[in-house]
This record gives C-alpha cells, structure tokens and sequence, in this order.
C-alpha cells in the first residue's frame, strides 16, 4: 500500500474535501489543531509519518500529516 500513488492537493475529491497534505496549513474553519490523516478513522495506514490508504480516496494514498474536512477522530 505504501507505493499507492500520493493524492494530489489538486485532484478533483481532493479539492471537494479541502485536503492539504499539511494539516498546520489547513485554512478550513472545521480543522483543529492536532488533527491529521494518522488519527482520523478513514486512514489504514500505520504510524504518524508517511503515506497511507485513505478509505476515501479508494486506490491512492494521503500524507499522515495531512487532512481534509471529512477528519473523523478515530475511537481508541
Ligand atoms: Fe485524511 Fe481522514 Fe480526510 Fe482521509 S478522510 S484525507 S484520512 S482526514
């Protein structure tokens, strides 16, 4: 998975859901400090650096530091 192709900040579902690949640049009003793709419950990858699958973006991968407006707080 880790070699899945990078959504681009570009792309079409990814300017739909005002994904940046660095959460800290993030000028949505719904982001919070702290939240990134790694503990968001859509993301499949493991560790906080990186790339992983995002179950929203199905045959790419998202920056662990990055985010977009559907982040859901993955439970523990
Ligand atoms: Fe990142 Fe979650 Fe958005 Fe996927 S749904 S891009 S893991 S914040």
């Amino acid at each position: 998975a880790a070699d899945l192709p990078h959504v681009s900040e570009s792309d079409p579902t990814a300017k739909a859901l005002d994904y940046v690949e660095d959460a800290s640049k993030s000028k949505n009003p719904k982001h919070k400090p702290g939240d990134v793709c790694a503990n968001c419950q859509f993301y499949t990858g493991t560790g906080t650096t990186g790339y992983g699958p995002c179950q929203l973006f199905p045959g790419k991968s998202v920056n662990a530091q990055g985010w977009c407006v559907s982040h859901t707080t993955r439970k523990a």
